[in-house]
């Protein structure tokens, strides 16, 4: 059997709900279905997820919600009249609940408006179902067993769910799930962080051993490098989990990265597909790679970083050195991606957003105090570029072609690593620099 996830643009309108519909019945075998709250519809709309937190500051604020709660329910009253639903009234109620039952002590409170975007839509999609003769009910996580641990807004899933979503397996029913949130050991709602709906969705495949977890959403799979640089880049046609990984961590956002371990650790393979076009074969991610692929399977970039430079005089020789550095950064909160090191000196690559001007002081300041280095410098402004794919183990060319390919039009790497994994190369090079290094790389290992 099949779990299917519909990602919030699939699912924001009944004409996309239409769609949903004709993929569920054209397969049998898709008895899991995760749903995400309605997303927009067009640009300039706004994602059901967003009104529910402006819903929930009204109330913080202590401000008239009567409006946002209109502007909410609308979403879902639009769609059922246009499927010609009966009117979602009980959905009205619960959202009026939200208000009338916040308490602002409680640290969930967030969580509960967050989730009830998908909850509410699950409920009208299976009604939906059913109104369209298909024998589907909502399932509540609550009921189905996702466990979570009690990271507001962050949570990650307890390996006892796993378990307990495995009864559900030979369901009669098609079972409409909201994704995005499970309960506490406590009883807490409590979300994945944003985007975590395909968490949902890669949870259930692990819990009830799917033989494909199918996650659609509105483009034809992963593009081996990011369109906005490349014009129609390739589609990707299988990338292993561990490529994956790179991926999207480095601004792949077409899957969210944390929902690639449950399918992983349960070897069930990730379909990304189109709601709009699901005849195309999509892309797929799974253990291993035919014989016959690319060695490059592609490219990320993200920007946004920063890079501490740290040089001192026989600095290989103080033993320690790492470790004072690593405890500074510890101890102000801030996490670092890469450190390249070289003889005489360090680089710490990290995310900008984590320093503001005073932490970033600070930070310099007890790095100058601790480590007495004879040049530290920041650097802003950088971006990451990350070339991936298992098949480099084997080729001998590609740091070569890929400096060269940089080289060509005049990048300038600032940090290059490769792990020992090598599955890929990370440069940093300055952000005005990145869309010519994207497209240099990929017209050198693509085209
Ligand atoms: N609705 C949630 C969000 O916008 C989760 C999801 O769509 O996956 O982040």
């Amino acid at each position: 059997m099949k779990v299917i996830k519909f990602g919030g643009s699939s699912v924001a309108s009944a004409k996309q709900l239409n769609k949903v519909l004709a993929i569920v019945k054209s397969d049998p075998d898709r008895r899991f279905v995760v749903v995400s709250a309605p997303g927009k519809r067009e640009q300039t709309d706004k994602k059901v997820t967003d009104l529910l937190i402006t819903y929930y500051h009204t109330v913080k604020e202590k401000k008239d919600p009567s409006a946002i709660v209109a502007e909410i329910f609308s979403r879902y009253q639009q769609i059922a009249t246009d499927l010609a639903l009966t009117e979602p009234l009980e959905l009205l109620a619960q959202l009026k609940n939200l208000a009338q039952t916040a308490d602002f002590t409680d640290p969930y409170l967030l969580d509960r408006f967050l989730s009830t975007g998908e909850n509410l839509n699950a409920q009208l999609v299976a009604e939906f179902f059913k109104h369209a003769g298909l024998a589907a009910r909502y399932l509540d996580p609550k009921e189905l067993g996702i466990t979570v641990t009690a990271e507001p807004q962050n949570a990650r899933v307890l390996n006892e769910s796993y378990e307990k979503i495995n009864h559900w397996k030979d369901s009669a029913e098609i079972l409409v799930i909201p994704g995005f949130f499970g309960y506490t050991q406590a009883g807490n709602i409590c979300t994945f962080s944003r985007g975590g709906s395909d968490i949902t969705g890669s949870i259930v495949a692990a819990g009830v051993k799917a033989e494909l977890y199918e996650n659609f959403t509105d483009v034809d799979g992963i593009f081996a490098a990011n369109p906005k640089f490349v014009h129609k880049p390739e589609l990707m046609k299988c990338a292993t989990y561990r490529e994956m990984r790179e991926l999207s961590y480095a601004g792949f956002s077409v899957f969210h990265d944390e929902a690639l371990m449950p399918s992983f650790k349960a070897n069930i393979p990730v379909v990304i597909k189109n709601t709009n076009n699901p005849d195309s074969p999509g892309s797929t991610i799974k253990q291993s790679h035919a014989e016959d692929q690319n060695q490059i399977v592609g490219i990320a970039s993200d920007d946004g970083f920063s890079s501490i430079n740290i040089s001192k005089y026989l600095l290989n020789r103080e033993v320690g050195i790492v470790g004072k550095v690593l405890r500074i950064l510890e101890e102000r909160n801030v996490s670092f991606e890469h450190m390249p090191s070289g003889i005489d000196d360090i680089s710490i690559i990290l995310r900008s957003h984590q320093l503001d001007q005073v932490k970033e002081e600070e930070l310099l300041r007890a790095i100058a105090y601790e480590i007495d280095p004879d040049s530290l410098v920041i650097e802003h402004g950088l971006s990451v570029v990350v070339l991936v794919g298992e098949g480099m183990k084997y080729q001998p060319n590609i740091t070569a072609d890929s400096t060269a390919a940089l080289a060509r039009k005049n990048v300038n790497i600032r940090m290059l690593s490769q792990g020992a994994g090598e599955v890929s190369i990370v440069f940093a090079i300055k952000s005005e620099q990145e869309r010519a290094a994207v497209r240099s790389l990929y017209y050198t290992f693509f085209d």
